[in-house]
């Protein structure tokens, strides 16, 4: 079948770079880390070395031998360093990286300096000698590590790299893969992990006689399609993703053996991590899109095609199946299975499809008791031997969203019941006043601190509370929100209770720790938010350690709306007292205003008697990495003995849940009532 044809093109496209060499190691790339601390480069063999070098590329040293025997060099005009690896060959052709976000690396290059004997070069190119004095070098045996600034080294540390773009060869490699490198406290290489930048990057597009093969890596997911009134035009969005260049805003026809029907699909990206496809042509509702079953190609084609192809002759079993119910009426399915499926979803005049093209025998008695006990009216039918189509009714359920769980071996659907017909209630927003005097515009003064030992950042902005007595008539309407509209789909947020586990956070009054605090308004704002329409994730719901990549990688695996971190604070001057709301990048400020507008609010403050210490501008690695909008909030100070008091109160601690999550919900746009 097509699709094993092409998984086994993909595969050889992923050996193809360790073909004939008769090398130690095999070079494939060279990623630099997004904190610009680390150069490696990455291959495959056996180059391992117990011990690790420091090497201080001194203009005038002369060259040095560093571990297995790699000598090194400088260069002058411009500052380069040299690094001549033995027993080393570079898959594909010599390659410059050029490095744009380093303040220290210019540009990395790659090269095979001789092939008999052979030697690989890498070249660093600086920005200057004297930025660079020293670097350690060691290797774990696949791969070769430089270390060029002293990071602090305790436990264990996480570096994420990235390939950069730039002038990168294109034969080299994906531009959309990163890696996460673990280190233990002597520097020691424990763990690496290859990933992608997102969950999925559409690499290339091909076209077989009935339809096009989108493929790519990672997994595809898709919320269902959206078309239009007259099934002209329609859209696919493809959640997480990634296209590669060549590909974005450009159209292909869809083929088909039946020449009357026509069809075009072009790929856009709205924003930064989604892909749009749209399609047009006529009756759109005839084409499905169909994941194939290692969840990294998607097929688009006619549902006249789709029915009579087998896509894997490997059937997968049913694993689990639940249903839970949000207290907001929406439904949620969750199926998993023992391997990947090949599915696809669709709708068709009142009901809503999701067919799974390689199901085997599953408990058909055990599964229809499950649907009739959880209220659930699918049908389930078995419409070939490899296919088994569920069908949903979508009269009286309100189809909302679709998800796909990373490696298509779990599949969420979450449906919404339409709501008893309802006497038609006046809606606050239906009447807008529009106030056209500005003279209370909040204005922002911005104006740097440098008091504060607990940012890690060089640039901090300080935006205090503006003077807003008249901050009712101030509030924004709401925009409008659309009731039961066929896409609207559930928000995300994902809450991260700061430290935990090992990691205690600040300690206040000997005893009590951040960690515990955090914890406990964590849950109160999972609480409250899981009553409002929201899905909310919790990086933790329990006392254990988890480093901050652990936050950073389970926020952006998801994807939310939103991230928020909650920390309380500690100073060596036990008077400070105050609430903090941080925020790094500025599509994070919006939501830093709007939560700090409650959690700040001036009846909060006199009613705890605290202060309230503004909007941060701070680079904390969570808010900063994270790739949704951001921000950590710092509930008081640990270290004053009455802010603690307080902080310990459940009343103190409703409160503060209560007024976090009225700011978030009206960053979302959620109806709070
Ligand atoms: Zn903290």
């Amino acid at each position: 079948m097509f699709l094993r044809i092409l998984i086994a093109l993909l595969f050889m496209f992923f050996i193809g770079v360790q073909k004939a060499f008769c090398a130690d190691l095999y070079i494939e790339d060279a990623i630099i880390d997004n904190s610009d601390k680390v150069i490696l480069i990455r291959g495959t063999g056996n180059y391992k070395s117990d011990k690790t070098y420091t090497y201080t590329p001194n203009p005038e040293s002369n060259s040095t031998k560093l571990i297995n025997n790699i000598t090194s060099f400088t260069m002058s005009n411009p500052y380069r360093f040299v690094l001549d690896i033995p027993n080393a060959a570079l898959a594909g052709s010599s390659r410059n990286y050029k490095v744009t976000n380093s303040k220290t690396i210019q540009s990395v290059q790659l090269a095979q300096f001789s092939a008999n004997p052979d030697i690989a070069r890498v070249v660093v190119t600086l920005k200057s000698a004297d930025l660079f004095t020293k670097f350690k070098v060691y290797s774990d045996g696949a791969n070769i590590v430089l270390k060029y600034s002293d990071p602090v080294v305790d436990n264990s540390i996480q570096y994420k790299f990235y390939t950069t773009s730039g002038d990168m060869d294109k034969n080299a490699t994906l531009q959309n893969t990163s890696a996460v490198v673990t280190y233990n406290n002597t520097g020691e290489e424990l763990d690496l992990k290859p990933r992608l930048q997102t969950k999925y990057y559409l690499s290339q597009i091909s076209q077989n006689s009935d339809g096009l093969i989108l493929r790519g890596l990672g997994a595809v997911s898709y919320q269902r399609a959206v078309y239009n009134d007259d099934n002209t035009s329609a859209y696919l969005i493809l959640d997480n993703a990634d296209v590669a260049a060549k590909l974005e805003n450009k159209s292909y026809n869809i083929p088909s053996s039946d020449r009357d029907i026509k069809a075009t699909l072009t790929i856009t990206k709205p924003t930064d991590k989604k892909v749009k496809l749209t399609l047009n042509g006529e009756n759109l509702k005839d084409y499905r899109f169909v994941v194939s079953p290692d969840g990294q190609c998607l097929f688009i084609s006619h549902r006249g095609y789709i029915i009579n192809t087998i896509f894997s002759t490997n059937s997968a079993k049913i694993d689990s199946y639940s249903v839970s119910r949000t207290q907001t009426g929406y439904k949620i399915f969750d199926f998993v299975f023992n391997q990947s499926v090949t599915y696809d979803v669709f709708e068709l005049g009142d009901n809503f499809y999701f067919d799974i093209n390689n199901l085997g025998d599953y408990n058909e008695q055990a599964f229809e008791k499950f649907l009739k006990d959880s209220e659930l009216n699918i049908q389930v039918i078995k419409i070939s031997s490899d296919k088994t189509r569920f069908v949903i009714p979508a009269s009286g359920l309100n189809f909302s969203y679709a998800n796909v769980e990373s490696n298509a071996k779990s599949i969420k659907l979450c449906f919404r019941e339409k709501p008893a017909i309802q006497k038609p209630q006046t809606d606050p927003n239906e009447i807008i006043i529009v106030d056209n005097s500005s003279k209370n515009k909040p204005k922002e003064n911005i104006k740097n601190v440098k008091d504060d030992e607990k940012v890690e950042s060089t640039e901090i902005l300080y935006i205090p509370k503006t003077d807003d007595k008249d901050k009712k008539e101030e509030k924004p309407q709401k925009p409008k929100r659309k009731k039961d509209t066929t896409i609207s789909s559930m928000k995300k947020v994902v809450i991260d209770p700061g430290h935990g586990g090992a990691d205690s956070g600040a300690i206040g009054g000997g005893v009590y720790y951040e960690k515990t605090i955090n914890l406990e308004i964590a849950k109160l704002v999972e609480e409250r938010l899981a009553k409002k329409d929201v899905y909310v994730y919790m990086t933790r719901t329990k006392d254990e350690t988890l480093s901050l990549e652990d936050r950073v990688v389970y926020s952006n695996e998801l994807n939310p709306d939103i991230f928020v971190s909650l920390h309380a604070n500690s100073t060596v001057n036990s008077d400070i007292i105050g609430l903090e709301v941080h925020y790094y990048r500025e599509e994070s400020l919006e939501l830093a205003r709007s939560v700090h507008e409650y959690f700040a609010s001036d009846k909060n403050l006199k009613k705890w008697q605290t202060n309230d210490r503004g909007i941060i501008k701070s680079r904390f690695y969570v808010i900063n990495h994270t790739e949704s909008p951001a921000i950590l909030i710092e509930v008081g100070f640990l270290s004053n003995s009455s802010e603690r008091a307080k902080l310990l109160t459940k009343d103190r601690q409703n409160e503060i849940a209560d007024s976090i999550v009225k700011g978030i919900l009206e960053y979302l746009k959620v109806n709070d009532k």
